[in-house]
């Protein structure tokens, strides 16, 4: 396990981790040590689309998209099996998109199965072994919302734990500035990516593009970087502004998905362990 702890690392180090309260040292030390710019061929945009499921808006034109991307599905819902078999299909990485609690908002707008602060330690665990099971082809996990939750130690350390049991690598959504996701997915060994860009947390064509904007500029300094947008009311104006971009982002960067930065940073990291 002393393995994927490392990888934890280089995922960390490969994504620039930026993380408020730095407690990581190990993090801190590395970053002496960052590798000169990175040829184009070699830099990597990972795509996230979260909250399909539900047969939301721009399911289609997602995953239509030239490029393979992951597909973020959230469980229990009509379109679940539905989208989850397409994607998978169609070449994406499908991991479950599990709903956690936020700090602002009523529980009861959560939906099924949501994971919340106050459930005991074995209702969590069956909820989010219930999540995995209800989504196919899920090789990884990621956080619908979850400001409250993604920062409560006990609740991240059982739904890492299931994550650990069954060879899910976890992504940060990162909606939280406290979360405990780092700390608790390093000491437990789970892999660990997390988001960097946001692409449409404003729904405006303006807003999507600028974005894309801010992605190019992180690609160049940093090599590699993951980006989230959404099916759902920006759904059509992700897809769109997405589909536009992917031509130049092509140019100086290869789409991946996270599987593959997965594997790639363990194998950079095997690469150096003596
Ligand atoms: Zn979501």
């Amino acid at each position: 396990m002393r393995k994927w702890g490392l990888l934890v690392l280089a995922v960390w180090i490969g994504t620039g981790w930026t993380a408020a309260g730095g407690t990581a040292t190990s993090a801190s030390a590395a970053a002496t040590n960052d590798p000169a710019p990175s040829p184009a061929a070699s830099r990597h945009i990972a795509v996230v689309i979260d909250d399909f499921g539900n047969g939301m808006k721009g399911t289609e034109e997602m995953l239509k998209l030239p490029v393979k991307f992951t597909a973020a599905i959230m469980p229990f819902l009509p379109t679940t099996r539905q989208d989850a078999e397409a994607a998978h299909a169609m070449g994406h990485d499908v991991i479950v998109h599990l709903t956690m609690e936020p700090i602002r908002g009523k529980a009861s707008w959560l939906g099924p199965g949501a994971i919340l602060t106050s459930l005991p330690d074995g209702e969590i665990r069956r909820r989010v072994e219930a999540a995995i099971a209800d989504v196919p082809y899920a090789i990884g996990m990621n956080n619908h919302m979850g400001s409250r939750a993604t920062a409560d130690e006990r609740v991240m350390r059982i739904v890492l734990q299931v994550c650990k049991e069954k060879g899910l690598f976890f992504l940060d959504s990162r909606t939280s500035w406290k979360t405990v996701v780092p700390k608790v997915a390093q000491e437990l060994g789970v892999p660990l990516l997390q988001n960097d860009v946001f692409l449409d947390d404003v729904y405006s064509h303006r807003h999507v593009s600028k974005q894309i904007a801010l992605l190019r500029q992180h690609i160049r300094k940093r090599g590699t970087i993951v980006a989230i947008g959404h099916v759902g009311p920006p759904g059509l104006i992700t897809s769109g502004e997405l589909k536009n971009a992917i031509p130049t982002l092509q140019t100086e960067a290869t789409f991946v998905r996270l599987s593959e930065l997965v594997a790639s940073s363990s194998r950079a990291q095997g690469d150096k362990v003596r």
